[in-house]
């Protein structure tokens, strides 16, 4: 299936709250949710006032959430879910960490790019090194002691110097260190579901997909 590439706006729009999906526009005021946080669409207004869901459908939009926020496509986003149910612990936790944990979301982490979609992007047009060879699968599932650096061709680019020094940068995480100067960062320790600035429901994501 190929990827979305309609309006991210969009997708925000669809669940209700940002999902930090644009490498700016997201920290301004022009974000569309600030004005029009209703679903888009003809009826999206009429919608949103007589909108009651049920258990299914409020089960189904926090996978769509965090799938969305994550830029995953349903297939990988399921076997993720399928991995995390067969380790130990909770199922739920288990995914966030391994979503956590793709080296695309650690290089927005980091600061070195403002959306996962850039860091996706940064990572397949290897610009990244992890543990000093260059790294293009953005799924790569990065562990503690793994460090990741910017290539050193790439260290000047702008999208990387924007990022670093823009409001874009995500919030930072104490289970990864970054060295801005030297584009260089490393994973300390496996986050734990407290590290996890994400507020969602996980366990409806479980009962989701263990119907
Ligand atoms: Fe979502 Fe960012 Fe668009 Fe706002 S600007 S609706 S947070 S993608």
């Amino acid at each position: 299936m190929a990827r979305y590439t309609g309006p991210v706006c969009k997708l925000c729009r669809r669940e209700g709250q940002k999902l930090f999906l644009k490498a700016t526009k997201c920290y301004t005021e022009k974000c569309p949710i600030e004005r029009r946080n209703f679903p888009p669409g003809q009826h999206g207004q009429a919608q949103a006032r007589r909108r009651k869901m049920s258990g299914y459908a409020l089960r189904l939009r926090e996978k769509q959430k965090v799938k969305r926020m994550y830029g995953l496509h349903e297939k990988q986003f399921r076997n993720l879910f399928g991995q995390a149910a067969q380790q130990s612990g909770v199922t739920g936790e288990n995914l966030l960490v391994g979503l956590e944990t793709r080296l695309d979301n650690i290089i927005f982490r980091l600061g070195f790019a403002g959306s996962r979609a850039q860091a996706r992007q940064l990572v397949r047009h290897r610009h990244v090194l992890v543990n000093g060879r260059i790294v293009d699968v953005p799924s790569y599932e990065l562990a503690p002691g793994d460090e990741i650096a910017v290539a050193p061709g790439s260290k000047d680019l702008a999208v990387i110097q924007g990022s670093l020094e823009s409001r874009t940068r995500a919030e930072p995480v104490d289970w990864l260190v970054v060295d801005d100067k030297n584009r260089v960062g490393r994973m300390v320790r496996r986050p734990a579901r407290q590290d996890i600035p994400l507020a969602v429901q996980e366990q409806l994501i479980v009962e989701l997909y263990s119907k």
